[in-house]
């Protein structure tokens, strides 16, 4: 997991990147909104963390240019400033959460692990591969032009699938994420939940999509 620090006050993002390191993620530091904008549109972040009052550029105004430039990492802001107005113009420049300063690192490490965890799946990106395309938003899926009408736990699935592509997934992977549980004695139900999968994404097209990895689970790739 790597983090983006936008905070000018040396203190405060000495304290915050001390921490976060100390919780295993990597994170850089900039000073200014400007630079901000720059490393965040340069690196692939898993979250933003960003100072509302900076020099150069606001982190309203840094939010903004780095969402015109196409950046889903996800933002939290840091603010000094707690009123209504504030938070509804951050959420209006493209942030996802708030922390009012002062604040507890746990309170704020709870924060950062939720949407870091969150990444852009919130955010409606469509995900593709091969010739699938999945809506997270609208929950719809498409094999070429056609669309698949898929169950809840059907879709829960293949956008497990879509999120890990060319991954082998075992039976417990996919118990715990698309179930959220785990269930040792009965897997057989993941198996007859890819079968209903494999009907409707893979029956009626000459390339086959889901396969089986012996012994193992299932694996999404194209060959
Ligand atoms: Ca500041």
């Amino acid at each position: 997991m790597r983090v983006l620090v936008v905070e000018d006050e040396k203190k405060v993002a000495n304290f915050i990147q001390r921490g976060l390191e100390g919780e295993g993620f990597t994170v850089d530091v900039a000073y200014d909104g400007e630079s901000g904008v720059e490393l965040g549109s340069k690196n692939n972040y898993d979250l933003i963390l960003m100072d509302i009052m900076l020099p150069k550029m606001d982190g309203l105004a840094a939010i903004k240019a780095l969402r015109e430039k196409d950046v889903e990492s996800p933002v939290l802001c840091l603010t000094a400033k707690d009123t209504v107005e504030d938070i509804v113009a951050g959420l209006d420049s493209g942030s996802d959460d708030y922390l009012t300063k002062p604040f507890a690192f746990a309170e704020l490490l709870a924060r950062v692990r939720a949407l870091a965890r969150r990444g852009t799946h919130e955010r409606g990106a469509e995900i593709t591969y091969a010739d699938l395309r999945l809506d997270p938003v609208a929950h719809k899926v498409w094999r070429g032009d056609d669309e698949i009408d898929l169950t809840a736990k059907e879709y829960a699935l293949l956008e497990f699938f879509m999120r890990n592509p060319e991954t082998t997934l075992t039976r417990t992977m996919i118990a715990e994420h698309v179930w959220d549980y785990t269930f040792d004695s009965f897997t057989n139900i993941i198996d007859v939940y890819v079968n209903y999968l494999r009907k409707k994404v893979d029956r009626d097209f000459s390339k086959k999509l889901i396969h089986t990895v012996r012994g193992i689970g299932y694996v999404l790739k194209e060959e």
